[in-house]
């Protein structure tokens, strides 16, 4: 099955009114490419984005969202506000959310049904950490992500859920997983979801991400279970990020 390739670029909470507009700019400048490109800025500047975007080939993403539809969360960002701003993916269970601010499998399943109900597609980031890996507990640690999400929200869900495969120990530590690597974790997690669906197994788009480089996408791009890359450090420069859509044809 061909499936569309995705690259999203996660800005993390980088950026000035100025940088942004000077990477939207640069990347504007860039033909049509087959790959469906994503970014996503910090929340305050998706309402410039989002405009500097209007008929253009890339979409907007947002970096999180609440798992609740909307009153007194303060602090909080609903999915139908990011709905307002033609915010078209949400990320749900980067690794950072999970380590740095507690989210868990739960909460992350609840965020994931949130956006859905929106009609926006979730970025559902999984992934082990180094000791996970080391014990031997990458594909338990991913199925144990996933389960959570198909508990509540049914694997046909899956046919409007992105997965992306983000290995912790390669997040913006510059060690990317190794394209052979990538693809072992990529074909079990195909493999364990057509224990549930064999169709949705074969649509669904598993993204890479955990230090992706121009000089290690094409790589990644050219294996048969990995459908993209969800891009950090190297999607604040415009010419590397290029090169990265571009590998992927
Ligand atoms: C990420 O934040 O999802 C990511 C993969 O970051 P980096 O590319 O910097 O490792």
């Amino acid at each position: 099955m061909i499936r569309q390739k995705i690259v999203a670029g996660n800005w993390k909470m980088n950026g000035s009114k100025e940088s942004v507009s000077l990477l939207v700019d640069g990347l504007l400048k860039m033909e049509g490419s087959s790959a469906q490109v994503v970014v996503a800025p910090a929340f305050p500047y998706l309402s410039q984005v989002s405009g500097m975007l209007s008929g253009s080939h890339i979409v907007l993403a947002a970096q999180n969202a609440s798992d609740q539809p909307k009153g007194a969360f303060t602090g909080e960002v609903s999915t139908s506000m990011l709905n307002d701003f033609g915010v078209k993916y949400v990320l749900a269970g980067h690794s950072e959310r999970r380590s740095l601010y507690g989210e868990s499998d739960a909460m992350v399943a609840h965020k994931v049904k949130a956006i859905l109900a929106e009609e926006l597609i979730p970025m559902l980031c999984i992934g082990e950490t180094l000791e996970e890996r080391k014990s031997d507990k990458t594909l338990e640690v991913c199925e144990r992500q996933l389960n959570a999400v198909i508990e509540l929200v049914g694997i046909d869900a899956f046919e409007n859920i992105v997965i992306a495969y983000e290995p912790v120990w390669a997040i913006g530590t510059g060690v990317s997983a190794s394209a052979e690597q990538a693809q072992g974790v990529h074909e079990s997690i195909r493999k364990y979801l057509s224990t549930f669906s064999v169709s949705v197994s074969q649509q669904s788009q598993i993204l890479y991400g955990g230090s992706v480089k121009a000089s290690s996408s094409q790589a990644l791009f050219a294996m048969p279970d990995i459908d993209g890359a969800l891009v950090g450090g190297a999607s604040l420069d415009a010419d590397e990020f290029i090169a990265i859509i571009k590998a992927a044809g």
